[in-house]
Protein backbone atom coordinates (compact mmCIF):
# COMPACT_ATOMS: atom_id res chain seq x y z
CA UNK A 1 0.00 0.00 0.00
CA UNK A 2 1.05 3.85 -0.26
CA UNK A 3 2.36 5.33 2.95
CA UNK A 4 1.84 8.57 3.21
CA UNK A 5 4.73 10.86 2.50
CA UNK A 6 7.30 11.14 5.66
CA UNK A 7 6.77 14.75 5.94
CA UNK A 8 3.04 14.19 5.64
CA UNK A 9 1.46 15.19 8.84
CA UNK A 10 -1.98 14.97 10.66
CA UNK A 11 -2.68 18.10 9.76
CA UNK A 12 -2.11 17.63 5.82
CA UNK A 13 -4.19 14.64 5.60
CA UNK A 14 -7.14 16.47 7.79
CA UNK A 15 -6.95 19.69 5.25
CA UNK A 16 -7.25 16.78 2.92
CA UNK A 17 -10.37 14.80 3.93
CA UNK A 18 -12.28 18.50 4.67
CA UNK A 19 -11.41 19.35 1.30
CA UNK A 20 -12.46 16.64 -0.57
CA UNK A 21 -15.51 17.39 1.47
CA UNK A 22 -16.02 20.38 -0.78
CA UNK A 23 -15.42 18.63 -3.99
CA UNK A 24 -18.07 15.84 -2.85
CA UNK A 25 -20.67 18.74 -1.72
CA UNK A 26 -20.71 19.71 -5.23
CA UNK A 27 -22.09 16.25 -6.40
CA UNK A 28 -25.35 17.64 -5.85
CA UNK A 29 -28.70 17.21 -7.76
CA UNK A 30 -29.50 20.60 -6.36
CA UNK A 31 -28.65 24.44 -8.04
CA UNK A 32 -27.64 25.15 -4.15
CA UNK A 33 -27.46 22.89 -1.14
CA UNK A 34 -26.36 19.40 -1.05
CA UNK A 35 -28.52 16.39 -1.96
CA UNK A 36 -27.00 13.22 -3.72
CA UNK A 37 -29.56 10.32 -3.43
CA UNK A 38 -29.00 6.52 -3.76
CA UNK A 39 -28.74 4.97 -7.73
CA UNK A 40 -28.49 8.60 -8.83
CA UNK A 41 -25.65 9.97 -11.08
CA UNK A 42 -24.51 11.85 -8.49
CA UNK A 43 -24.11 9.03 -6.53
CA UNK A 44 -22.00 7.14 -9.78
CA UNK A 45 -20.12 10.08 -9.25
CA UNK A 46 -19.12 9.98 -5.59
CA UNK A 47 -18.33 6.29 -5.61
CA UNK A 48 -16.20 6.53 -8.67
CA UNK A 49 -14.37 9.35 -6.94
CA UNK A 50 -14.40 7.95 -3.69
CA UNK A 51 -12.91 4.50 -5.24
CA UNK A 52 -10.07 6.55 -6.89
CA UNK A 53 -9.51 8.28 -3.76
CA UNK A 54 -9.47 4.70 -1.87
CA UNK A 55 -7.25 3.38 -4.94
CA UNK A 56 -4.73 6.10 -4.35
CA UNK A 57 -4.52 5.44 -0.74
CA UNK A 58 -3.46 1.27 -1.97
CA UNK A 59 -6.93 -0.08 -1.70
CA UNK A 60 -8.62 -3.00 -3.98
CA UNK A 61 -11.16 -1.17 -4.68
CA UNK A 62 -14.94 -2.77 -5.57
CA UNK A 63 -18.97 -1.61 -5.78
CA UNK A 64 -20.51 -4.40 -3.93
CA UNK A 65 -24.08 -5.53 -4.89
CA UNK A 66 -26.19 -3.03 -3.13
CA UNK A 67 -24.22 0.01 -4.32
CA UNK A 68 -21.64 0.36 -1.81
CA UNK A 69 -18.22 1.43 -2.93
CA UNK A 70 -15.83 -0.87 -0.99
CA UNK A 71 -11.93 -0.74 -0.67
CA UNK A 72 -9.65 -3.59 1.30
CA UNK A 73 -5.95 -4.07 1.75
CA UNK A 74 -4.52 -7.02 3.14
CA UNK A 75 -2.80 -7.33 7.04
CA UNK A 76 -0.19 -9.23 7.75
CA UNK A 77 -1.20 -12.20 5.69
CA UNK A 78 -4.04 -12.18 3.08
CA UNK A 79 -7.85 -13.11 3.77
CA UNK A 80 -7.96 -12.64 7.52
CA UNK A 81 -11.05 -10.59 8.55
CA UNK A 82 -11.12 -7.27 8.36
CA UNK A 83 -12.10 -3.80 10.65
CA UNK A 84 -14.04 -1.84 8.74
CA UNK A 85 -14.25 1.87 8.52
CA UNK A 86 -16.61 4.01 6.89
CA UNK A 87 -19.70 6.07 6.90
CA UNK A 88 -22.24 7.24 4.24
CA UNK A 89 -22.23 9.09 0.89
CA UNK A 90 -25.53 9.91 0.25
CA UNK A 91 -27.44 12.89 1.83
CA UNK A 92 -30.61 14.10 2.87
CA UNK A 93 -31.94 17.44 1.07
CA UNK A 94 -30.02 20.57 1.72
CA UNK A 95 -27.32 18.09 3.60
CA UNK A 96 -24.62 19.43 5.53
CA UNK A 97 -21.22 18.59 3.74
CA UNK A 98 -19.50 16.77 6.29
CA UNK A 99 -22.64 14.09 7.47
CA UNK A 100 -21.51 10.89 6.36
CA UNK A 101 -18.38 12.16 3.79
CA UNK A 102 -15.93 12.81 6.53
CA UNK A 103 -16.45 9.35 8.01
CA UNK A 104 -15.35 7.55 4.63
CA UNK A 105 -12.54 10.43 3.47
CA UNK A 106 -11.03 9.95 7.31
CA UNK A 107 -10.97 6.74 6.77
CA UNK A 108 -9.26 6.99 3.60
CA UNK A 109 -6.82 8.92 5.63
CA UNK A 110 -6.27 5.99 8.25
CA UNK A 111 -5.28 3.91 5.24
CA UNK A 112 -3.10 6.20 3.59
CA UNK A 113 -0.70 6.13 6.94
CA UNK A 114 -1.23 2.96 8.86
CA UNK A 115 1.44 0.29 7.66
CA UNK A 116 -1.37 -2.18 6.80
CA UNK A 117 0.99 -5.21 6.34
CA UNK A 118 2.21 -5.35 10.30
CA UNK A 119 -1.67 -5.28 10.59
CA UNK A 120 -3.39 -8.83 12.60
CA UNK A 121 -6.35 -8.16 10.50
CA UNK A 122 -7.45 -6.86 7.12
CA UNK A 123 -8.56 -2.90 6.75
CA UNK A 124 -11.72 -2.45 4.87
CA UNK A 125 -13.36 1.12 3.93
CA UNK A 126 -16.52 1.45 2.83
CA UNK A 127 -19.13 4.44 1.91
CA UNK A 128 -22.51 3.35 2.49
CA UNK A 129 -25.34 4.04 -0.18
CA UNK A 130 -28.91 5.02 0.95
CA UNK A 131 -28.48 5.84 4.91
CA UNK A 132 -30.62 8.61 5.07
CA UNK A 133 -33.42 7.28 2.78
CA UNK A 134 -34.03 10.68 1.31
CA UNK A 135 -35.20 8.64 -1.82
CA UNK A 136 -37.12 5.84 -1.07
CA UNK A 137 -38.28 6.34 2.30
CA UNK A 138 -36.70 2.93 3.50
CA UNK A 139 -33.37 3.78 5.52
CA UNK A 140 -30.03 1.86 6.00
CA UNK A 141 -30.57 0.63 2.71
CA UNK A 142 -26.68 0.23 1.93
CA UNK A 143 -25.77 -1.38 5.32
CA UNK A 144 -28.62 -3.81 5.53
CA UNK A 145 -27.61 -5.68 2.94
CA UNK A 146 -24.29 -5.16 3.97
CA UNK A 147 -25.28 -6.23 7.51
CA UNK A 148 -27.06 -9.38 4.93
CA UNK A 149 -30.62 -7.94 6.23
CA UNK A 150 -31.81 -6.89 2.84
CA UNK A 151 -35.35 -7.26 2.36
CA UNK A 152 -37.12 -8.68 -0.95
CA UNK A 153 -39.99 -6.04 0.38
CA UNK A 154 -37.95 -3.03 -0.46
CA UNK A 155 -37.44 -3.83 -4.53
CA UNK A 156 -40.92 -2.86 -4.78
CA UNK A 157 -40.96 0.51 -2.97
CA UNK A 158 -41.05 3.89 -5.27
CA UNK A 159 -39.17 6.94 -5.10
CA UNK A 160 -41.56 10.23 -5.55
CA UNK A 161 -41.63 10.20 -9.02
CA UNK A 162 -42.95 6.17 -9.39
CA UNK A 163 -39.28 4.98 -10.05
CA UNK A 164 -38.61 1.73 -7.49
CA UNK A 165 -35.22 0.49 -6.14
CA UNK A 166 -35.44 -2.34 -8.16
CA UNK A 167 -35.81 0.28 -11.22
CA UNK A 168 -33.01 2.58 -9.65
CA UNK A 169 -30.74 -0.43 -9.15
CA UNK A 170 -30.81 -1.90 -12.54
CA UNK A 171 -30.40 1.89 -13.85
CA UNK A 172 -27.16 2.36 -11.63
CA UNK A 173 -25.62 -1.09 -13.66
CA UNK A 174 -26.34 -3.44 -10.31
CA UNK A 175 -28.93 -6.45 -10.57
CA UNK A 176 -31.36 -6.62 -7.60
CA UNK A 177 -32.30 -10.18 -7.19
CA UNK A 178 -28.59 -10.19 -6.22
CA UNK A 179 -28.39 -7.90 -3.76
CA UNK A 180 -28.14 -10.05 -0.74
CA UNK A 181 -24.74 -10.78 -2.28
CA UNK A 182 -23.21 -7.73 -0.49
CA UNK A 183 -24.03 -9.36 2.72
CA UNK A 184 -20.74 -9.91 4.53
CA UNK A 185 -20.38 -13.17 7.24
CA UNK A 186 -19.62 -11.91 10.96
CA UNK A 187 -16.68 -14.15 10.87
CA UNK A 188 -15.49 -11.95 7.88
CA UNK A 189 -15.18 -8.88 10.11
CA UNK A 190 -13.37 -7.47 13.31
CA UNK A 191 -15.15 -5.22 14.20
CA UNK A 192 -16.84 -1.20 12.41
CA UNK A 193 -15.61 1.99 13.84
CA UNK A 194 -17.18 5.38 12.16
CA UNK A 195 -16.17 8.67 12.70
CA UNK A 196 -19.68 11.46 12.33
CA UNK A 197 -20.18 14.79 13.03
CA UNK A 198 -22.27 15.56 15.99
CA UNK A 199 -26.37 16.80 14.93
CA UNK A 200 -26.06 18.57 17.41
CA UNK A 201 -24.91 21.72 20.23
CA UNK A 202 -22.92 19.10 22.77
CA UNK A 203 -19.92 19.48 21.59
CA UNK A 204 -19.98 23.11 21.36
CA UNK A 205 -21.23 23.63 24.50
CA UNK A 206 -18.78 21.41 26.12
CA UNK A 207 -15.85 23.02 24.27
CA UNK A 208 -14.84 19.55 23.30
CA UNK A 209 -13.93 18.49 18.92
CA UNK A 210 -14.57 15.06 19.95
CA UNK A 211 -16.54 12.47 22.11
CA UNK A 212 -16.57 8.75 21.56
CA UNK A 213 -20.06 7.57 21.16
CA UNK A 214 -20.93 4.78 23.34
CA UNK A 215 -24.39 3.69 21.61
CA UNK A 216 -26.67 4.12 18.46
CA UNK A 217 -29.75 5.86 19.11
CA UNK A 218 -32.73 3.80 17.42
CA UNK A 219 -35.16 4.84 15.53
CA UNK A 220 -38.90 4.32 14.66
CA UNK A 221 -41.12 5.94 12.33
CA UNK A 222 -44.45 5.86 11.81
CA UNK A 223 -46.97 7.04 9.11
CA UNK A 224 -50.26 8.26 11.38
CA UNK A 225 -53.72 9.05 9.77
CA UNK A 226 -55.94 10.87 11.07
CA UNK A 227 -59.78 11.05 9.26
CA UNK A 228 -62.24 13.83 10.28
CA UNK A 229 -65.02 14.68 8.19
CA UNK A 230 -64.52 18.24 5.92
CA UNK A 231 -66.98 20.89 6.42
CA UNK A 232 -67.16 24.46 5.35
CA UNK A 233 -65.47 26.12 7.57
CA UNK A 234 -67.76 29.36 7.70
CA UNK A 235 -71.04 27.17 8.41
CA UNK A 236 -70.13 24.36 10.37
CA UNK A 237 -70.72 25.07 14.22
CA UNK A 238 -67.42 23.92 16.65
CA UNK A 239 -69.06 21.47 18.60
CA UNK A 240 -70.07 19.51 15.13
CA UNK A 241 -66.82 19.50 13.67
CA UNK A 242 -64.51 16.71 13.38
CA UNK A 243 -61.19 18.93 12.10
CA UNK A 244 -58.34 16.22 10.94
CA UNK A 245 -55.63 18.62 11.04
CA UNK A 246 -56.63 20.13 14.60
CA UNK A 247 -56.78 16.69 16.10
CA UNK A 248 -53.38 15.71 14.27
CA UNK A 249 -51.85 19.50 15.78
CA UNK A 250 -52.99 17.92 19.47
CA UNK A 251 -51.05 14.81 18.12
CA UNK A 252 -47.89 17.24 17.63
CA UNK A 253 -47.99 19.17 20.78
CA UNK A 254 -48.93 15.91 22.71
CA UNK A 255 -45.61 14.06 21.07
CA UNK A 256 -43.23 16.29 22.56
CA UNK A 257 -44.81 16.54 25.99
CA UNK A 258 -44.76 12.83 25.77
CA UNK A 259 -41.29 12.77 25.02
CA UNK A 260 -40.09 15.19 26.86
CA UNK A 261 -41.28 13.91 29.81
CA UNK A 262 -40.41 10.69 29.83
CA UNK A 263 -36.95 11.42 27.95
CA UNK A 264 -37.56 9.76 24.61
CA UNK A 265 -37.23 11.70 21.47
CA UNK A 266 -40.13 12.04 19.68
CA UNK A 267 -40.37 14.06 16.27
CA UNK A 268 -43.06 15.20 13.94
CA UNK A 269 -41.97 16.21 10.42
CA UNK A 270 -44.53 16.49 8.55
CA UNK A 271 -48.13 17.16 7.95
CA UNK A 272 -50.31 16.95 4.80
CA UNK A 273 -53.68 17.87 5.22
CA UNK A 274 -56.67 16.69 2.47
CA UNK A 275 -58.71 18.37 0.69
CA UNK A 276 -56.38 21.24 2.19
CA UNK A 277 -56.42 24.52 0.31
CA UNK A 278 -54.83 28.06 0.92
CA UNK A 279 -58.41 29.61 2.13
CA UNK A 280 -59.62 28.52 5.44
CA UNK A 281 -62.70 27.75 4.02
CA UNK A 282 -62.68 24.66 4.21
CA UNK A 283 -61.61 21.89 7.31
CA UNK A 284 -59.58 19.22 6.29
CA UNK A 285 -60.94 15.72 6.57
CA UNK A 286 -57.38 14.11 6.98
CA UNK A 287 -54.18 14.88 8.70
CA UNK A 288 -51.05 12.65 7.59
CA UNK A 289 -48.80 13.42 10.01
CA UNK A 290 -44.86 11.56 9.58
CA UNK A 291 -43.60 10.69 13.22
CA UNK A 292 -40.32 10.26 14.25
CA UNK A 293 -39.63 8.43 17.42
CA UNK A 294 -36.22 8.02 18.49
CA UNK A 295 -35.14 5.39 21.16
CA UNK A 296 -38.79 3.48 22.12
CA UNK A 297 -40.81 4.88 24.58
CA UNK A 298 -44.27 5.48 25.53
CA UNK A 299 -44.94 8.23 22.87
CA UNK A 300 -46.85 5.89 20.74
CA UNK A 301 -49.44 4.76 23.29
CA UNK A 302 -49.77 8.74 24.07
CA UNK A 303 -50.47 9.32 20.98
CA UNK A 304 -53.51 6.35 20.68
CA UNK A 305 -54.60 7.92 23.93
CA UNK A 306 -55.11 11.60 22.37
CA UNK A 307 -56.45 10.11 18.68
CA UNK A 308 -59.01 7.92 20.96
CA UNK A 309 -59.51 11.07 23.20
CA UNK A 310 -60.01 13.19 20.29
CA UNK A 311 -63.02 11.17 18.77
CA UNK A 312 -60.82 10.39 15.63
CA UNK A 313 -60.48 7.18 14.11
CA UNK A 314 -56.62 6.79 13.62
CA UNK A 315 -53.78 4.17 11.79
CA UNK A 316 -50.56 4.10 11.95
CA UNK A 317 -47.97 2.01 9.99
CA UNK A 318 -44.01 1.63 10.44
CA UNK A 319 -41.86 2.83 8.27
CA UNK A 320 -38.62 2.33 9.54
CA UNK A 321 -37.74 0.52 13.08
CA UNK A 322 -33.87 0.50 13.36
CA UNK A 323 -33.06 -0.52 16.80
CA UNK A 324 -30.64 0.90 18.99
CA UNK A 325 -27.18 -0.53 19.69
CA UNK A 326 -24.84 -0.24 22.21
CA UNK A 327 -21.02 0.23 20.90
CA UNK A 328 -18.29 -2.44 22.02
CA UNK A 329 -16.22 -1.11 24.26
CA UNK A 330 -13.02 -3.09 23.39
CA UNK A 331 -13.51 -0.95 19.99
CA UNK A 332 -14.06 2.56 21.45
CA UNK A 333 -11.78 2.30 24.64
CA UNK A 334 -8.61 2.70 22.06
CA UNK A 335 -10.13 5.64 20.45
CA UNK A 336 -10.55 6.86 23.77
CA UNK A 337 -6.69 6.68 24.22
CA UNK A 338 -5.82 7.54 21.52
CA UNK A 339 -6.55 11.11 22.22
CA UNK A 340 -3.12 10.68 24.80
CA UNK A 341 -5.35 11.52 28.25
CA UNK A 342 -7.90 10.81 30.11
CA UNK A 343 -10.96 13.27 29.27
CA UNK A 344 -13.85 13.64 31.52
CA UNK A 345 -17.46 12.16 30.82
CA UNK A 346 -19.90 14.48 30.13
CA UNK A 347 -23.77 13.17 29.64
CA UNK A 348 -25.46 15.14 27.13
CA UNK A 349 -29.28 16.30 27.54
CA UNK A 350 -30.50 14.07 25.12
CA UNK A 351 -28.26 10.97 26.32
CA UNK A 352 -28.49 11.86 30.37
CA UNK A 353 -32.55 10.52 29.94
CA UNK A 354 -33.43 6.71 31.71
CA UNK A 355 -33.13 3.65 28.91
CA UNK A 356 -37.05 3.16 28.40
CA UNK A 357 -37.46 -0.54 29.31
CA UNK A 358 -35.83 -3.36 27.23
CA UNK A 359 -33.07 -0.74 25.80
CA UNK A 360 -29.92 -2.68 26.64
CA UNK A 361 -27.83 0.01 27.30
CA UNK A 362 -28.68 4.33 28.64
CA UNK A 363 -27.41 6.50 25.60
CA UNK A 364 -24.20 8.17 27.07
CA UNK A 365 -21.43 10.54 25.25
CA UNK A 366 -18.33 10.83 26.67
CA UNK A 367 -15.38 13.01 24.97
CA UNK A 368 -12.16 12.23 24.26
CA UNK A 369 -9.64 14.34 23.69
CA UNK A 370 -7.67 14.60 20.77
CA UNK A 371 -4.40 15.81 19.01
CA UNK A 372 -6.41 16.28 15.82
CA UNK A 373 -9.20 19.13 16.24
CA UNK A 374 -11.80 19.53 14.41
CA UNK A 375 -12.65 23.12 13.89
CA UNK A 376 -16.21 23.71 15.67
CA UNK A 377 -17.12 26.04 12.61
CA UNK A 378 -17.03 22.87 10.61
CA UNK A 379 -19.73 21.24 12.82
CA UNK A 380 -21.89 24.34 12.67
CA UNK A 381 -21.45 24.82 8.51
CA UNK A 382 -22.49 21.02 8.53
CA UNK A 383 -25.63 21.61 10.60
ZN1 LIG B 1 -24.94 10.79 8.72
Amino acid sequence: MTAAAPNETAQTGAARAIARCDVLAALSSLPTGIERVAYSEEHRAANALVGEWMREAGLTVRQDAAGNICGRVEGEREGLPALVLGSHLDTVTDAGRFDGMLGVLLAIEVAARVEAAALPFALELIGFTDEEGTRFGNALLGSRAFAGRAGEDWLATPDRAGTTVAQAMTAFGLDPARIGDAARRPEELVGYLETHIEQGPHLIDADRSLAVVTAIAGARRFALQVTGRAGHAGGTPYPRRRDALVAASEIVVEIERIAIETGTIGTVGRIRAFPGGVLPHRQPGLAHPLADERVRGPVLLGVRDALDAGRQRGERGEHVAAGDRACRPGLHRPVRRSGGHAAPAYESSAASVPPPAGTRTPLRRSTASSAARVPSTASRRAL
